[in-house]
């Protein structure tokens, strides 16, 4: 681990520098006050726990896309939602706008031969931008 002050790459220790806990050298470990090891052994991990069905996005205006596919093979709510055999409710309300479950949404890409997902902005992103260091490079790499 490197140390947040100086960047030096053995970080052992913690200090409370400035009010923030930092991962600190043994050298810059003396510009604060040390945190005790003990304590930090206590300190639970953080974790990271993945909300479930957020890791894909949908295009802002799936539900338009939806319609205009649908209108495009004249089909009402009703036939569309036999087809994915879904309820016709479901239909209506991702037509206006509600985000269905990745299934509904799959069955529709699948049926209507489109792709309803953008960028994730999902898992993936957001730990990324957690652990810093996001690029351009590495959004490329998502989508
Ligand atoms: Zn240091």
């Amino acid at each position: 681990m490197n140390c947040e002050v100086c960047g030096a790459s053995n970080a052992r220790r913690r200090a409370k520098i400035e009010g923030t806990i930092l991962n600190v050298c043994d050298r810059c470990v003396r510009s604060g006050e040390e945190v005790a090891r003990v304590e930090i052994a206590r300190r639970p991990k953080p974790m990271y726990t993945a909300p479930r069905g957020m890791d894909y996005s949908l295009k802002e205006d799936f539900g338009s896309i939806i319609r205009k596919n649908r209108e495009k093979r004249n089909l009402t709510q009703e036939q569309l939602s036999a087809k994915i055999q879904e309820k016709h409710t479901i239909v209506k309300r991702i037509e206006d706008g509600w985000e269905p479950p990745l299934v509904v949404i799959k069955k529709i890409e699948k049926f209507f031969n489109i792709s309803l997902m953008g960028i994730s902005a999902g898992n993936d992103y957001k730990i990324k931008v957690e652990k810093g260091g996001m690029t351009l490079g590495d959004i490329a790499k998502i989508s």
